[in-house]
This record gives C-alpha cells, structure tokens and sequence, in this order.
C-alpha cells in the first residue's frame, strides 16, 4: 500500500464545514495517513486569517495596548469549530494558555505558531488520530535555517510507530527548545519535510483551486488547469510569475523524488495538477504546451558592435559593467554583432544612465540601444524539444493577433521559449499563445 501526506490550506480549514470535507477526503482512502494542517483562513473575502489575528496580539502587546478584543475573534472562531464538529477536547483550556503566554510577552513566532497548534489540536480529535507537536520532529540549525537532515530522522522514527498522525505546519524548533516558524505561507514547506520524513509516494498539497492553471486566469479567462507538470518546467513557470507553490516550499520534496498533488478541498473529485520529477515523465512528448507565464517591466539593453564576435572578453565586459552596479541580468540574447541584455525595471531603475555611460566606456559599442518597457512571455513545455514546429506555432500566434516580437530566447533547457513584446501587448500576446495551443 502506498503512503500519503496531506497538508490542507487555511481556506480548507476555515470553519467546520471545510473540517468535516477534509475528514471526508482523508478517510476515503487509507493511504492518506498522515496530515499537515494550516490555521483556520478566511472564509469569505473580507474574513480574518486566524495568524493574522496572532500576530496582531502580539503586536498590541509589544505596544501595550490590550489585545482580549482582537483575542476574542479568533478564540471565538476556534470555539464554534470544536463546538460544531462535537470535539471531546475542551478548547477553551490550550486558548486560554495561549491567551496567557501572548500577555506574558511570548515571541511573535511563538505566537503565530499557534494558529497551526490549535487547528492540530481540533484536527487530530476530530479524526480520532494522535497529535504530533511540530516543535518534536521539525528543526532550525543555530544559523535559524531548516535542519532538514535532523527533522527528516525525527519524522522518520516518529511517524515509523504510528499508522496515522496530525502533524501541524508553519512551524518548528530551534537548537535550544525555541519555538520557530518558517515564513509566511510556510505550512507547504512543513508538509513537504513531513511526506519526505515520512517516505511518502506522493505529498497532496490540498487548497481551493483545482491545481495550477495553463495560465493566470486574470489574463487569459478560463484557463485549464494543468495536468502533469515537472519540477524543471514548474521552476520555469515560477520565475515567470506564475503564483505556485515556491521553490522553498517544495525543495524537501523535489529532492527525494516525491510527485507533488496539488488538489481542491472543494471539488475532492478533480485530480488537480500532479507535480513530477523529470525523470517520471521521460519522453513524454505531449505535442503541446505546460503552461504560459510573464511578467512585464523590463527593459532592453542592445549592444552592436562591427567583429563584435572576435573580441575575446566583450560578453564578460558588459556584464562586468552591470555586476559593478549591483544589477542582476535576466536573459542574455546574442548574435554575431549584438548582444543585449534583458533586467528588470525594479533593478535598473534609478541606475540607468551611469551604467549605459559604463557600458560606452567599456564595451565601446557602434550602437546602444534602451527599449524600455518590456514585457517577457516564457511558453513553457516539457515536449518541445522533440516536436518540430512548436515555435513556429508560438511566433505565427504572434504575428496573426499583430505582436510585434522584440526578442526572442530558447533557454538551452530547450522547454522554454521566451519572447520580449512591448508592455502594451502583453496581455494580447499571452492570449494568443493560449490559444494557438489549446484553442
Ligand atoms: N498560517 C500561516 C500563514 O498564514 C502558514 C500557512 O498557512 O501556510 O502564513
């Protein structure tokens, strides 16, 4: 039988209505044996996040201000879950030890980290299963980074002795007993360090939408989720914008070769987006594209320069000229005379004009060029690489909707084509990739 870790969201635990459907998932099927909660979400737009609330008390008493009112939201939110799911533990008693411990000045880390606790607490009655305290088997070096090494042991012989578990996210322990927890959002990093401890098959990442999207829907209206993505292609579509689970969070993971599930707690049958390593998806050549992202605000360094190609070192100069001002460059695009490099307005900004006076200086160029506000589009698809004519597929898109292309970059990866359009034609531009690939 194979094993399953399942870490749900704050939306998926919002009140006890989402309690009672994340109960339902991990008892349809046995495999799913141990869970990594969040604290309680909002449950409507404008709803509170429970570690909003937290680290809210713990401000007002840093400033000496009383915080039972703001405590009262969330003791109140937490009340009504146990009440209404029948819990037999009494959760006034731990909300009044955390109450106690914020007023006696404990760490906002501390603080926060009982969001998770308590929604722990709640969980692990309310399935009849055992409670792990994250604090036992997650662990942060002396320098305050994850001791991954450490806390996989430790999960790895706790989660050994016991056929189920609910293992709280978001937060651990330091060298000297300390609680700690990671950053914002950090309950994904949490579960991904248990279903590593644990050996898992597969880590189910459970939130509200039915996994990723081919596209950022704000843009491209109704795009369709994607089914099987890489580690290598996720990395790509992430640096480009696309809002998924990050680098950080799934790096314990990705490292043992455990897919990742990305699921909705709300529609439990979608088989959401299913997270590989390369190797899982070998030759697979889908004919079509993973997903489209971007992002817009950058500008265009362009350098031509008559032999440019026979002058050892240019390439080193130029970007010696940028590294001496503290810009980091994005993409690189060369031909025999020209190069130009592509940076980020939020890196350029400001520094402009002294580093294109050090790149006159330095690189002596015919022509230098700005093309400032421009927006990078990465098509981004595992199967590319063998398929003749996907390119061609994405540029003619461009040209039939007008898009004028102002770079373009195959990263060697060869599962990613970049093209430069104006900022202007951004949206246009990703519409129509969209659409010359799945119509
Ligand atoms: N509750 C924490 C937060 O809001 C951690 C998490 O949900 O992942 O950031």
């Amino acid at each position: 039988m194979g094993l399953k870790v399942c870490k749900f969201g704050g939306t998926s635990l919002a009140d006890s209505a989402q309690f009672r459907k994340v109960r339902a998932i991990l008892e349809s099927d046995p495999e799913r044996r141990f869970v990594v909660p969040s604290a309680p979400g909002k449950r409507t737009k404008d709803d509170p996040k429970i570690t909003d609330l937290l680290y809210l008390c713990q401000t007002h008493v840093t400033q000496k201000v009383p915080f039972d009112e703001v405590f009262r939201l969330l003791a109140e939110r937490y009340e009504q879950i146990a009440c209404e799911l029948g819990v037999k533990l009494d959760i006034r008693k731990p909300l009044a030890e955390v109450k106690k411990a914020i007023a006696d000045g404990a760490t906002a880390d501390y603080v926060a980290s009982r969001g998770e606790y308590l929604s722990g607490l709640i969980l692990a009655d309310f399935l009849g299963w055992p409670f792990i305290d994250a604090a036992e088997v997650i662990f942060f070096s002396r320098q305050g980074t994850l001791d991954l090494d450490r806390s996989l042991a430790a999960l790895h012989a706790r989660l050994g002795k016991t056929p189920q578990a609910v293992v709280p996210g978001f937060y651990g322990s330091t060298h000297d007993g300390k609680v700690k927890t990671f950053s914002r959002g950090g309950s994904d990093i949490s579960g991904a360090i248990v279903a590593a401890g644990a050996k898992a098959d597969v880590y189910e990442n459970w939130t509200d939408v039915s996994g990723l999207l081919m596209a950022d829907p704000r843009v491209v209206p109704g795009a369709k989720s994607i089914g099987k993505v890489t580690y290598r292609e996720l990395r790509e579509l992430a640096y480009m914008g696309a809002t998924v689970l990050h680098d950080e969070a799934i790096f314990p993971v990705r490292r043992a070769a455990i897919p990742v599930n990305v699921r909705n707690t709300n529609a439990p049958d979608h088989s959401g987006t299913l997270i590989l390593p390369e190797e899982h998806v070998r030759n697979d050549a889908t004919g079509t594209i993973t997903g489209i992202a971007g992002r817009k605000d950058f500008t265009v360094i362009a350098l031509e320069k008559a032999m440019m190609n026979a002058e050892i070192g240019f390439g080193r100069k130029l970007l010696g000229v940028l590294e001496s001002h503290g810009v980091s460059f994005e993409h690189c695009p060369s031909g025999i005379d020209t190069m130009s490099v592509v940076v980020a307005d939020a890196a350029i900004n400001g520094k402009l004009d002294a580093v294109l006076d050090d790149i006159r200086r330095e690189c002596q160029p015919d022509d230098l060029d700005v093309y400032p506000q421009m927006a990078l589009i990465a098509t981004v698809g595992r199967g590319m690489a063998y398929i003749p004519g996907m390119a061609a597929r994405v540029f003619g898109a461009l040209a039939q909707a007008g898009v004028n292309i102002r770079m373009i970059d195959q990263g060697s990866s060869e599962i990613n084509i970049i093209v430069g359009v104006q900022n202007s034609d951004f949206e246009k531009a990703m519409r129509a990739i969209y659409g010359a690939f799945v119509g």
